[in-house]
């Protein structure tokens, strides 16, 4: 019986290809750096506002965030490593906690941004324009 618990390592990650623009797939890691991620079913991975997984690029390995049961889909907060993303989209998560739109980090206010855990790029994206304003 196969059981995940919060902060279990899923699966470690790296970059089949560094692209220096996002697309639908990809994760960023940097201003400049957008990767294609390997292993490829990582890749599909959709978007919650409620979501059970993180990806550290840090230390590039997916993590639980709570406890996630047998047959539950994986779903990560694409906030939490995007800055700005090259289209939006409607978000239909039905999670109580909706956001709607999603788009990037960039386009979130603090408060909402506060109660996730973000990728160490998106923390630093934040104090910067915070410092900057
Ligand atoms: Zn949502």
């Amino acid at each position: 019986m196969i059981e995940i618990n919060p902060g279990d390592i899923i699966s470690e990650f790296g970059s089949k290809e560094v692209l220096d623009t996002p697309n639908y797939l990809t994760v960023q890691i940097s201003d400049r750096e957008h990767i294609m991620l390997t292993p490829e079913f990582l890749q599909y991975i959709n978007h919650s506002c409620s979501p059970n997984v993180f990806f550290d690029t840090k230390n590039m390995v997916v993590i639980a965030l709570r406890k996630i049961e047998i047959g539950e889909e994986f779903s990560f907060f694409y906030p939490s490593t995007e800055w700005s993303m090259d289209r939006g989209f409607d978000c239909l998560c039905k999670s109580e906690n909706c956001l709607k739109y999603i788009q990037g980090a960039a386009h979130l206010p603090p408060e909402i941004l506060a109660e996730y855990q973000l990728s160490e790029y998106i923390e630093e994206k934040l104090k910067n324009q915070y410092i900057t304003k």
